[in-house]
């Protein structure tokens, strides 16, 4: 990355970081002006809402903002594919390849080029049949995100 270009992403990220902090503070404020609106007698809830705002502690959320943007698209890739799928109902249906399709439009399969199986029993295993086949380069469907 050139200089010029490292420097204004370091401002982006600054003002980035400025922002999220006037609306920590701004939360942290607008709970407190409305703390008997928000908790029971004792306060439980809020007190540790608030010092968490306060204090920016992103560890004890057990995420990142970036976590939940990656989920946010997630969802919308998996909503996509199954909007996909559901073009064929009520009167129609899915076969193997079309499903394939679907999954590789929407980013849940991801075809690489292999010249020898990854691992027994995956996918492309059974698609190469000769030498020649894998020396010609068999696909191989990889799942996305993998399965555990
Ligand atoms: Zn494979």
């Amino acid at each position: 990355m050139l200089h010029r270009e490292a420097s204004a992403r370091i401002a982006e990220l600054e003002a980035e970081v400025r922002n999220l902090k006037t609306v920590m503070v701004a939360a942290a404020e607008e709970i407190h002006q409305h703390w008997a609106a928000h908790c029971d007698a004792e306060g439980y809830g809020p007190q540790n809402l608030m010092r968490r705002l306060e204090e920016g502690i992103p560890s004890e959320y057990g995420y990142t903002a970036g976590a939940f943007v990656e989920l946010r698209a997630e969802v919308a890739r998996l909503r996509s594919f199954a909007a996909g799928v559901m073009e064929s109902w009520p009167h129609g249906d899915v076969d193997g390849g079309e499903l394939q399709d679907l999954a590789i439009a929407h980013g849940l399969l991801v075809p690489q080029t292999r010249h020898a199986p990854c691992a027994v029993g995956c996918n492309c295993e059974m698609y190469g049949q000769s030498s020649e086949d894998w020396a010609a380069g068999v696909t191989c469907y990889r799942q996305e995100p993998p399965h555990a």
